[in-house]
């Protein structure tokens, strides 16, 4: 049989067909939270750049001034000659601002997963994870050695039943999204606490989406609810709240140090360039000086969702900038997006294999550099699409 056999995708050429394929869009310019796509000036409410800061003239002017001081990339690995000052500098402020005791940046958010996870499950250890957890975090723990047992979204009970069964001679680690990334929703830490406390588990939260946006500091989920010093192993990324692109391992130094040299995902891929690490450094000076920024962000997310709730639209509960509608159907899901389009709103359609058949929905995602006449637009854009879609009765 041919191994190519199987590279064909139906709903893709249906889409095509149709005339709403609504992937791989061209952006062809980007001035803040407007971009140009086709022609047309669209206000981006899809990307993860909740802090506006991917276009802010600090964080350019950085990257320009480390590009002249140390060139275009490390070409090679932390381990052997891609080790900066900046890295190191980001390492140190970053352990400070997350209150860990040592931190490891890596290339990107999803690599940080596949490096810490897995480095750390041995053939003896159990990750014990949310369905609806990350690609990032699934892949990190197929890398690994270790067992994989899956509980439903935000079900207590069935993790409950799970741990139970754990021998007491397994390593038992719960992995887990802070804020999930699809329905913006927050995993229930309080509840992942008293189970890792009863079964002598280790809790292991990815939060990239939370750094930067939740919590009075701005230092994410934990922090949010105040149970920062409970997260074993805290994941994130540099592409969204930072503006820029890498990812960071923080936690014990023991354990950072045992993932610096053993983690392959780490040991064999090119460090973040020089761009990226001194970018990331004036981000987390803004993150630390302007919660107003946040504060912001916060404010649209909520109005945001109670006008869509009066409007009749069905969301996934929240406070995160994370906004989903639940359309459960893909025709709906790609005749929403079209819509939103038409009235010059960007939006995601969100589909299987990222979310579950069935679960299908328009996931929307708000910046602090929205004016308060984006934040109309969307919503105007957002009610045109729910009748339009059939979604608004
Ligand atoms: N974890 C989560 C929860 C994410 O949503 C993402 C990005 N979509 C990642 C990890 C990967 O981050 P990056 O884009 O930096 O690779």
């Amino acid at each position: 049989m041919d191994i190519f056999e199987k590279c064909h995708f139906p709903q893709i050429d249906e889409a095509i067909m149709q005339g709403y394929y609504p992937y791989f869009q061209t952006i062809s310019e980007k001035s803040g939270p407007v971009v140009n796509i086709n022609g047309e000036s669209l206000i981006m409410a899809g990307s993860n750049d909740y802090l506006g800061l991917s276009t802010d003239t600090r964080l350019i002017e950085a990257a320009k001034d480390a590009t002249s001081r140390f060139g275009t990339t490390c070409s090679g690995s932390r381990l052997l000659n891609g080790t900066l000052s900046l890295h190191e500098e980001l390492e140190e402020k970053l352990a400070s601002f997350l209150k860990k005791e040592k931190v490891l940046v890596v290339t990107t958010g999803y690599s940080a997963n596949l490096t810490a996870l897995s480095a750390l499950l041995g053939r003896n250890d159990v990750a014990v994870a949310d369905r609806l957890n990350h690609a990032s975090l699934v892949d990190g723990i197929r890398l690994g050695h270790g067992k994989y047992r899956r509980y439903r979204h935000h079900d207590d009970q069935e993790c409950e039943t799970i741990l139970s069964k754990i021998e007491p001679s397994n390593g038992i680690l719960l992995v887990s999204d802070g804020v999930f990334s699809m329905e913006g929703d927050l995993a229930d830490l309080p509840t992942l606490v008293r189970l890792k406390k009863r079964f002598g588990a280790r809790i292991f939260l990815d939060d990239a989406h939370g750094i930067g946006v939740m919590g009075a500091n701005g230092r994410g989920t934990a922090e949010h609810f105040d149970l920062e010093d409970e997260m074993d192993i805290l994941t994130g990324t540099f592409s969204k709240s930072f503006g820029s692109l890498g990812g960071f391992i923080a936690g014990p130094a023991s354990v950072i140090d045992y993932l610096k040299h053993t983690a392959t995902p780490f040991i064999f891929s090119a460090s973040m360039t020089p761009a990226a690490a001194a970018s990331i450094l004036q981000a987390l000076r803004i993150i630390q000086q302007e919660p107003e920024r946040r504060h912001r962000l916060l404010g649209y997310a909520q109005k945001v969702r109670k006008e869509l709730k009066k409007l009749g639209l069905l969301l996934y509960e929240g406070l995160t900038p994370i906004i989903a509608i639940q359309t459960n159907d893909d025709d709906i899901t790609f005749s929403y997006w079209k819509h939103t389009l038409t009235k010059g709103v960007f939006v995601n359609p969100v589909v299987s294999p990222a979310v579950p058949k069935g679960k299908q929905l328009i996931r929307m995602c708000l910046m602090a550099t929205h004016t308060e006449e984006h934040i109309e637009q969307i919503l105007n854009a957002c009610e045109y699409a729910g009748k339009m879609s059939g979604l608004i009765k």
